[in-house]
């Protein structure tokens, strides 16, 4: 009959005890009434401790109250706060101690459950075990947190925002709001990897942050734009805010090997009546962003008033209906063969009171209403249908024709099938049709542009990259980027006989171009003079008041025709268009 009474044989009792001990999920260890270690288990063995210092690193034999006491690092205060509770229990003033449920503290950086029970039986002593709160439950206490700030920045978030937005507005009437949004971030992020773009994101924060000081309160509004509420804009010079804002911005910014250089563009609205609610205030706000969005990168933008954009987009509409849009041709010259290749198409508005419209005074409406979608549609169902009926040129192949895409075009999943309905409508091969966009339209949404400009370069569409040097100019793009032209921004041609940098960058054009297998066509030639040195310099294709206005599809034909008989050279007369706008 074995022997059934409780209690281990006190030769078993040593190797018992330690298993039990082992078995525990939890870092422990066993004091005595003195504070020295008696034993610990495996896991206080192998799972660091969660000090700072490494002198807390207590093991068996040594006194813990003792070494808690002695700590001098970043880790002394909770040290002796646990080393105070721990002779407390060992007296018996206590028989347990624990911080853990409501009470958890955020032991030594990390979320605990701690607990130090006193020993009942002679001689004493106690029990000190402590666990890493687990993942699931530190996220339900770090929730509460994180729902109103960003992870990544620190800062208060998009619900903080609306929150502090609703609440200013309701007892203040003197508010602004910025939005600073980055210039091409999504490149950046695409150049340098995610970790960096991360990196450059919270360098920017901090210097947001640092820069609005006590003017403002900063927010991460969503991706790379951020918001500053100024709450006393009678009290604060905005604008110069917001310079001082995109100047910090703007210095190089160190990641791991190189520099960085960003920029920001801005929107800044005042409050006014028809902001009832934190949502009018940044619809308005949003709207401006895309407007200054639309006018370059660095701009600075305010908002246009909600019932004037209302307003406008009445405007537009009854245009559509009523047919008020035009396309006016303006004619692209071979500097290689002397002929007319192709011309772009230009929108006009002929507005009933106002007269022509170039797209200037429209486009940006159009984009923040979302028109440009029906707009442009036209446009490129006009440009296609016009070009079909072109007749064929003496000798040369048929002429092609450019039409422009703004940026909500371009992220526009549908604009595919719109191209290529107008092309079967009209029975106008692909080929013949070049689409342009704007670098800083791709880079705005570099992947689905990307996407799209894929899909549509398939069907055998060619694809032009507009205002080319004016943007986020980096091969590394180029490279990615599905493209047949580059056509550079009229600015550098302006300057081009006077300015050798802008020769020069004419130049790395042209041989970028050469190396990537590219066209590249000079936009704005104005002279001659800037004729012939492009021809020098090797661009392919020119453009501008000196070839030809903007003018009736017939013009671009005769002037087609023209160059045909006279191919070598610049012909006089004829080709010079004053029409149009
Ligand atoms: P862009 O694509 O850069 O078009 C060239 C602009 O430069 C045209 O202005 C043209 O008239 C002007 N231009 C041409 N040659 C010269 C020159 O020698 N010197 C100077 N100083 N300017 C010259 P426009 O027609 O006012 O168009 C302005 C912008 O509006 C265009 O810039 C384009 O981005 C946009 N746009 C035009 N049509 C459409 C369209 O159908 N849809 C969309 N989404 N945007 C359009
Ligand atoms: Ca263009
Ligand atoms: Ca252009």
């Amino acid at each position: 009959m074995k022997d059934r009474r409780p209690g281990f044989d006190s030769e078993l009792a040593g190797p018992v005890a330690q298993a039990l001990l082992d078995t525990l999920p939890a870092r422990t260890a066993v004091v005595d009434p003195a504070g020295v270690v008696l034993a610990v288990n495996h896991l206080w063995r192998e799972v660091e401790p969660p000090f700072d210092d490494g002198d807390l690193d207590v093991g068996v034999g040594d006194n813990m109250i003792e070494l808690f006491r002695a700590a001098r690092g970043p880790s002394s205060a909770i040290a002796s706060l646990f080393a105070g509770a721990l002779e407390d229990v060992l007296a018996g003033r206590s028989s347990r101690w624990e911080a853990s449920g409501d009470n958890r503290v955020e032991w030594w950086g990390r979320w605990h459950d701690a607990h130090i029970v006193g020993l009942r039986v002679p001689p004493g002593g106690a029990v000190i075990s402590h666990t890493e709160v687990a993942d699931d439950i530190r996220a339900g206490l770090e929730l509460d947190h994180w729902s109103r700030y960003d992870r990544l920045t620190g800062l208060p978030n998009r619900s903080t925002l609306m929150e502090h937005l609703d609440a200013a507005l309701d007892d203040n009437d003197h508010l602004a709001l910025i939005l600073l949004d980055l210039d091409a971030f999504a490149v950046l992020n695409e150049a340098h990897g995610h970790a960096a773009g991360d990196a450059l994101l919270r360098a920017v924060a901090e210097r947001v942050r640092v820069g609005v000081g006590p003017y403002g309160r900063v927010t991460r509004f969503i991706g790379d734009t951020f918001v500053v509420i100024v709450e006393d804009a009678g009290a604060v010079d905005v604008e110069a805010l917001v310079q001082d804002l995109q100047g910090l911005v703007s210095r190089p910014i160190r990641l791991a090997d190189q520099e960085v250089l960003l920029t920001a563009t801005a929107a800044v609205t005042v409050a006014g009546d028809d902001h009832e609610t934190a949502a009018d205030l940044l619809r308005d706000a949003s709207a401006a962003l895309q407007r200054a969005k639309e006018a370059g990168r660095g701009q600075v933008v305010s908002a246009v008033p909600h019932a004037k954009l209302e307003e406008a987009e009445r405007e537009l509409r009854r245009a559509l209906g009523k047919a008020e849009f035009r396309l006016v041709y303006q004619a692209e010259l071979s500097l290689e063969s002397g002929r007319v290749l192709g011309a772009e198409a230009l929108l006009r508005w002929d507005h009933p009171t106002r007269g022509r419209l170039s797209p200037q005074h429209f486009i940006a409406d159009a984009e923040v209403t979302g028109l440009i979608i029906p707009i442009g549609t036209w446009a490129i169902r006009q440009a296609c249908r016009q070009a079909a009926d072109w007749p064929m040129v003496i000798d040369s192949d048929p002429l092609f024709v450019a039409v422009n895409l703004s940026a909500r075009q371009l992220s526009d999943p549908g604009l595919p099938e719109i191209v290529a309905d107008a092309l079967a409508d009209a029975k106008l091969p692909a080929d013949r049709l070049c689409l342009e966009i704007t670098e800083s339209a791709v880079f705005e949404r570099f992947d689905v542009a990307v996407t799209t400009l894929s899909r549509l370069r398939a069907t055998g569409v060619l694809i032009a990259l507009d205002d080319f040097g004016t943007g986020y100019s980096s091969l590394s793009y180029l490279r990615r980027l599905p493209v047949d032209i580059l056509k550079i921004d009229r600015s550098f041609i302006a300057r081009l006989v006077d300015d050798v940098r802008d020769r020069a960058i004419v130049e790395a054009v042209v041989s970028i171009a050469r190396t990537f297998g590219l066209r590249v066509v000079a936009e704005g030639v104005e002279s001659g003079e800037q004729l012939a040195l492009l021809r020098r310099l090797g661009c392919d294709v020119a453009q501008g008041y000196d070839i030809g206005r903007p003018g009736e599809p017939g013009e671009v034909i005769e002037l087609a025709r023209s160059m045909a008989r006279h191919p070598s050279g610049r012909a006089r007369g004829p080709m010079r268009f004053v029409r149009g706008r």
